[in-house]
């Protein structure tokens, strides 16, 4: 594991003894993305994914930053980041087989003072900052856990094994859920136990409503998208582009 203090941290108390973390699992392949490189190190404008999700944390209410990297570019990983999370402190530790192991591996390093976790892909580029510290002011006005939701646009129906069409359901009910997931951090460290979150949770939230634990979602944005195939890196491209243009 590696360490790098924020920006003012030796005099600053508030970040010395950090009360809100954001955990980043980076470790994944990104194998649909068909590169040789790992996904959150693929260049979007010209930096790293990761560099663009680290930036927006380090400018939001996020005290601690840790990243769970691919175990081979944990070096690595922690030089591309070291001037980009000016504001909050880093860690880096080496990421897991599966996505739930990487959170392990990121939550177990959290110092004791950490009262509220967030969860946020690396492969989400864009998030704004403005719906990060949403989900952190959520979760500190007394929400357990917390996930970014966005009403459906399209029709959705449930389909079998063949491709057959089962049902269609109820779109008003449903959301696309994204990352940063906030959490209390007891809450979330209780999910977690033992090998709780295995299984076939595909976010983390998932793994807290398995506690029987009530789920609060809050608007999400078109921006947190998840960049999984080559058509979405053209997106965030486009976007980044944009944003410069006007920033
Ligand atoms: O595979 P998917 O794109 O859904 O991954 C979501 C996030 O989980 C990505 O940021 C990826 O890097 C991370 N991940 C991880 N460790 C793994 C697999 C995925 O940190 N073993």
């Amino acid at each position: 594991m590696s360490r790098t203090p924020g920006r003012g941290d030796a005099d600053d108390g508030e970040r010395e003894r950090p009360r809100v973390a954001a955990l980043v699992p980076a470790a994944g392949r990104g194998e649909r993305l068909a590169a040789s490189v790992p996904k959150a190190m693929h260049l979007v404008a010209g930096e790293p994914m990761l560099v663009h999700s680290v930036r927006t944390l380090a400018a939001s209410k996020v005290d601690l930053i840790v990243v769970a990297a691919p175990p081979a570019l944990v070096l690595e990983v922690e030089q591309v980041l070291e001037r980009c999370h000016q504001g909050a402190q880093l860690l880096v530790v080496a990421g897991g087989d599966s996505r739930s192991q990487s959170v392990r591996n990121a939550l177990a390093v959290l110092p004791d003072s950490v009262e509220i976790v967030l969860v946020h892909d690396a492969a989400r580029p864009l998030v704004p900052r403005v719906l990060v510290d949403s989900v952190v002011d959520a979760v500190s006005a007394g929400a357990e856990a917390v996930v970014p939701g966005l009403p459906m646009a399209d029709t959705a129906k449930e389909v079998d094994a063949m491709g057959r069409v089962v049902r269609t359901l109820d779109r008003e009910k449903l959301r696309l859920i994204q990352t940063p997931q906030g959490f209390r951090r007891d809450l979330l460290d209780a999910a977690n136990a033992g090998g709780a979150s295995e299984g076939d949770a595909t976010d983390d939230a998932g793994h807290v409503e398995r506690l029987g634990k009530h789920v609060l979602v809050v608007q999400g944005s078109a921006e947190a998208f998840k960049v999984t195939a080559p058509w979405d890196l053209r997106l965030a491209e486009a976007l980044l582009a944009q944003r410069h243009l006007v920033g």
